[in-house]
């Protein structure tokens, strides 16, 4: 990909910028500036507002990567899932901090920004989003160990820019 299509494209992977159409409330992401459910496409057109994602779901599906791509070798193995957003588009992206095995369908994440990989000699570092497990304290695995309460230092989720 070059330098000049990924930052045209940089806004929305860092913020998960989606659409939604305001006559029948699907959200889209990537966002859309056209309804495909709406029955009459063409009237949805001036009907689509910018949407944000709040970067929550939990995993759909899920595949876990022993063939990396081109840009990925040294991550493997790793997991790369299927997100349905609370909002409800579906995502793709890889789950990290979080042992392969711990990964499991209706396992609850979080979007987080991470370097994605780095482009040949030319040193250029992708960042985009991946998902680690939401820390929940009603949701726990036995790879995490009993829920923990929260400590007092974790700032309040950001929800004002929704
Ligand atoms: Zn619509």
């Amino acid at each position: 990909m070059s330098i000049a299509r990924f930052w045209r494209e940089t806004p929305r992977r860092y913020n998960l910028g989606g659409s939604k159409c305001t006559t029948c409330g699907t959200t889209y992401f990537p966002p859309r500036a056209v309804c495909p459910v709406c029955p009459v496409h063409r009237q949805s057109i001036e009907k689509m507002i910018p949407f944000q994602l709040s970067g929550e779901g939990e995993v759909l599906s899920f595949t876990i990567v022993h063939e990396a791509a081109e840009g990925f070798e040294l991550q493997v193995p790793y997991v790369l899932a299927l997100v349905k957003t609370v909002e409800g588009p579906v995502l793709t992206g890889q789950i990290v901090d979080a042992a392969p095995e711990a990964v499991a369908i209706g396992l609850k994440v979080r979007a987080t920004f991470r370097k994605l990989r780095e482009e040949g000699k030319a040193g250029v570092i992708h960042y985009g989003y991946k998902f680690t497990p939401a820390d929940d304290p009603s949701f726990a695995t036995s790879a995490r160990g009993p829920p923990v309460p929260a400590p007092a230092e974790n700032p309040p989720r950001d929800r004002a820019r929704a």
